[in-house]
């Protein structure tokens, strides 16, 4: 049984168009509306400037994207991404250190940006009943009766629908609308982190044709560059050099270069140093982490829902944001099977959303939060369970060390696909707990 005749999703970028597949198999119709040109194959896009820099998807994301649209993950592959054993094949620097080698038991892929969304977007334009309509701004969200019953053009015309699905990503002026319309009331929560990127592609040197591997270098303070490599599509590295607190890192080829040597491990300016760069450097500001908490709205149309960046944006460094998008998208699916079997119809589905997708977001906004605030040129009052927070990231990273299953435990929590329950249970608990203690008392 179908939910509903039309779905119109707002926005195409990798949140809308894993929402479209979510909601496919229970509407008539899908409407994918975007601003941007929409292009046929793989191609940076205008509308998301953070496209060019350096994309991680995260296996939790993987997986959501697999069971919303299954053979996905061959489809990367087929667009030539690098499948990366984690633990062995991306090397990781924090804490003062490298992660020791292991294998955590699973591999994810590794693309540039254009290409996660030029596949995702060929395959969701393939689902019979979904249409992407490029270059069609969106001026408002249309509310009736409390109710969302569409949205209003830039031409001024409306599309009605039975539900909407707002993807229009960190920048949209569409939520702020809906609340000066007076539709809405929803706290929303902003912290100052100050990032600034700066990315370059290269050809990666013979030498280095083989090798698979990715490096984050990101240090603990006073240290404030980080660095985030990956082997992509078409033999190419992409490069994202980060700094915290002040002027983005340099654009010019050379002086790029020339930065990566400030980072605390030389493994990335070694790897760049002879390459030969492909295209532009770009750069990006990322003043701040942004989320509106809309499972505690005061005010909300029912019928509207809220995917991606468009509800939390946080500091991308941890590479979480496509995949908290796609595991929005793929509770959306759930939700909306469960529906379907029930035959409950879609009353009262934004505040079931909203429960979950504030959990999955939630999940991302504490753990990225909690490693921001340990830069001085991170704004704000530590919230009163910083210290405690630390503590335990910092116990389980010195566990890491020196026990093989904690560090798979930690690559599958940075991963999403392990819950921190892990750490009160049975003996990786009891282990846990007392290095926690002792670590707190030292
Ligand atoms: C520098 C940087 C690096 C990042 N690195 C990673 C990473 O390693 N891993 C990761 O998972 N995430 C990363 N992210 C985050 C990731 O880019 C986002 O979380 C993700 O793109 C969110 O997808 P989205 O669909 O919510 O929004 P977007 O991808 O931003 O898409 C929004 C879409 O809405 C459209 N739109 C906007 N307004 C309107 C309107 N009024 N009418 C019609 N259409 C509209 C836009 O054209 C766009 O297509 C990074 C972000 C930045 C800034």
């Amino acid at each position: 049984m179908k939910l509903g005749n039309r779905a119109i999703v707002a926005g195409a970028g990798i949140g809308g168009l894993a929402a479209a597949a979510a909601l496919a198999p229970h509407f008539t119709e899908v409407l994918v509306i975007d601003r941007d040109t929409l292009p046929d194959g793989i191609a940076p896009r205008l509308g998301v400037g953070q496209g060019v820099h350096t994309h991680q998807l995260l296996k939790a994301g993987e997986l959501a994207l697999e069971r919303l649209l299954p053979g996905i993950t061959d489809d990367f592959g087929k667009a030539g991404a690098v499948s990366m054993t984690v633990g062995r094949d991306i090397r990781v620097y924090d804490f003062g250190g490298w992660m020791d080698d292991c294998d955590a038991g699973f591999a994810v892929t590794s693309l540039s940006r254009p290409a996660y969304e030029g596949v995702l977007r060929k395959r969701v334009a393939a689902l019979a009943n979904v249409k992407l309509q490029g270059e069609t701004p969106i001026r408002r969200f249309a509310v009736a009766d409390g109710r969302c019953t569409g949205v209003e053009l830039e031409d001024g015309s409306t599309v009605t629908a039975d539900l909407v699905v707002d993807s229009t990503g960190l920048t949209t002026p569409l939520l702020k609308q809906l609340a000066d319309d007076g539709h809405a009331e929803f706290p929303t929560e902003e912290i100052r982190i100050n990032v600034a990127y700066t990315t370059a592609r290269f050809r990666r040197p013979e030498k280095y044709r083989s090798e698979e591997t990715g490096v984050f270098i990101l240090p603990s303070p006073p240290e404030n560059i980080f660095g985030l490599l990956l082997p992509i599509e078409d033999g190419q590295w992409i490069l994202s050099l980060g700094r915290r607190g002040g002027d983005v890192p340099p654009r010019d080829p050379a002086a790029f270069k020339d930065f990566a040597k400030g980072l605390v491990a030389q493994d990335v300016y070694e790897r760049i140093k002879d390459a030969e760069v492909v295209g532009d450097l770009k750069t990006f500001r990322k003043p701040t982490a942004t989320r509106h908490l809309l499972w505690d709205a005061k005010k909300w149309p029912d019928g509207l829902l809220v995917i991606g960046d468009a509800m939390s944006s946080v500091n991308p460094t941890y590479g979480q944001g496509m995949t908290v998008a796609a595991c929005e998208a793929d509770a959306l699916e759930t939700m909306l099977a469960n529906r379907a079997v029930e035959s409950v119809g879609l009353d009262g589905i934004a505040a079931d959303y909203f429960r979950a997708a504030g959990e999955i977001s939630g999940r991302a906004w504490s753990l990225s939060i909690n490693s921001d605030y340990v830069y001085p040129q991170t704004e704000g009052e530590r919230p009163a369970n910083f210290a405690m927070s630390r503590a335990i990231a910092a116990t389980l990273r010195k566990l890491a060390d020196d026990d093989v299953e904690f560090r798979v435990l930690r690559y599958k929590l940075v991963h999403m696909i392990a819950s921190a329950d892990a750490l009160r249970e049975g003996q990786m608990g009891i282990k846990f707990f007392t290095a926690l203690q002792g670590s707190m008392a030292s």
